[in-house]
């Protein structure tokens, strides 16, 4: 195998139909390419979550700055509507098929191959790192947070950290993340008293105050946004009562909503605020908040523009910093170095025939190449 021609090594994994929490032999197939390029690698399972997951870190090289790429050998399941084989792995007119061809066995292969070209032109002044989980499309309770604490108890650190997500909407080069939203998903049961409609006085209807509720949550936006993040959304995603009688008021009733925020708020002040407002409203209410992420901004720097040079100088686009979309892994690692987010072409990620441009991989496999001569390379 070619180790500096992305597509072979893209080939190879998209072969193994590792839909979380499955490895079905990717990270075998990856550990055996960076051994091959002299990387050290350090296999963690972890099984906190339910199943073993298999997870790998490996290194080339003890010096700092430790460079480290980051991403996930596991993906989403095939679904219907496939015209290609989702784990054959067939390039058809320049394109590379399969389920994780662009999110994101592509963007590991393209990194993998950036090193073997880099590695031809002489070693690293420092060191390169990859961490690839097998749990980012599941829970993630046993994917790179296990990693960064298996990290942390060696006291190895990482000085910066490239996530090859598919970054771009419909264009290599188009856009690059540097923080993303924050996720928190709310829970509301309001408490009444059930009773004859026709004697609404003997009973306590929960149904206005839940609306009420749900009303003083929604008037207002949450902000206007700021300059590296859009306004901050709630989303009702239920409301349930599910009474299926005429004549009865019910004694409770359900909703739940999902907050997107950005660095105005965190959970913590969006939870205060939930339950104050409901506080507002009064009566039994039973609040419950699961905050899946705070947000986070990677302050415009040395990395994100090392990064989007490189993305200039090998696309001729101005990448766009964005913090739009969904979560990453990117928000724990953010703990640890500086972490932007950069891959292939995400149009097709999650959905039928996913596809990538192989003159993107080739592309992209460039573009890290430039990042890495400019992290790690010989001054
Ligand atoms: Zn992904």
């Amino acid at each position: 195998m070619s180790l500096s021609d992305p597509v072979v090594l893209a080939q190879a994994l998209i072969r193994c139909p590792s839909i979380t929490p499955e490895d079905a032999g990717a990270m075998d197939v990856l550990a055996e390419a960076l051994g091959r390029l002299g990387f050290t690698c350090h296999h963690i399972a972890s099984a906190t979550g339910g199943p073993s997951i298999r997870n790998l870190y490996a290194r080339l090289g003890r010096e700092e700055p430790n460079f480290c790429f980051a991403g996930h050998t596991d993906v989403v399941p095939v679904g219907k509507g496939w015209t290609t084989e989702p784990f054959a792995g067939d390039v058809i007119d320049g394109k590379l098929f399969g389920r994780g061809a662009a999110d994101m066995k592509g963007g590991i292969a393209c990194f993998v191959a950036a090193v073997a070209r880099f590695l031809a032109k002489g070693s690293p002044k420092g060191s390169i790192s990859l961490l690839i989980t097998g749990d980012e499309e599941g829970p993630a309770v046993d994917g790179t947070v296990k990693v960064l604490d298996w990290l942390a108890a060696r006291a190895e650190t990482l000085s910066a950290c490239i996530v090859g997500e598919p970054t771009n909407p419909r264009f290599l080069g188009e856009m690059m993340k540097i923080g993303r939203r924050g996720s928190l998903n709310c829970r509301l049961t309001v408490f009444g008293t059930q009773g004859h409609s026709a004697y609404p006085h003997l009973a306590d209807n929960p149904i206005p105050r839940l609306l009420e509720i749900l009303r003083r949550l929604t008037e207002q936006p949450l902000d206007e946004g700021n300059a590296h993040f859009q306004a901050s959304t709630l989303a009702l995603t239920t409301v349930d009562v599910g009474n299926l009688a005429t004549n009865v008021i019910p004694a409770e009733a359900r909703a739940g909503f999902n907050i997107r925020f950005n660095d105005l708020h965190s959970g913590a002040s969006l939870e205060r605020w939930v339950r104050d407002t409901v506080a507002l409203v009064g009566g039994d209410v039973e609040v419950t908040v699961e905050i899946s992420g705070e947000s986070f901004l990677t302050q415009p720097g040395s990395l994100s523009d090392g990064l989007a040079q490189a993305v200039t100088a090998v696309t001729g686009h101005i990448p766009e910093l964005s913090t739009t979309g969904g979560t990453s892994d990117a928000r724990f690692i953010k703990n640890y170095c500086p972490v932007v987010e950069f891959g292939l072409v995400g149009q097709s990620m999650h959905k039928s025939d996913e596809h990538v441009r192989v003159a993107d991989m080739e592309a992209l496999t460039e573009i890290y190449l430039h990042v890495l001569d400019a992290m790690v390379g010989p001054s």
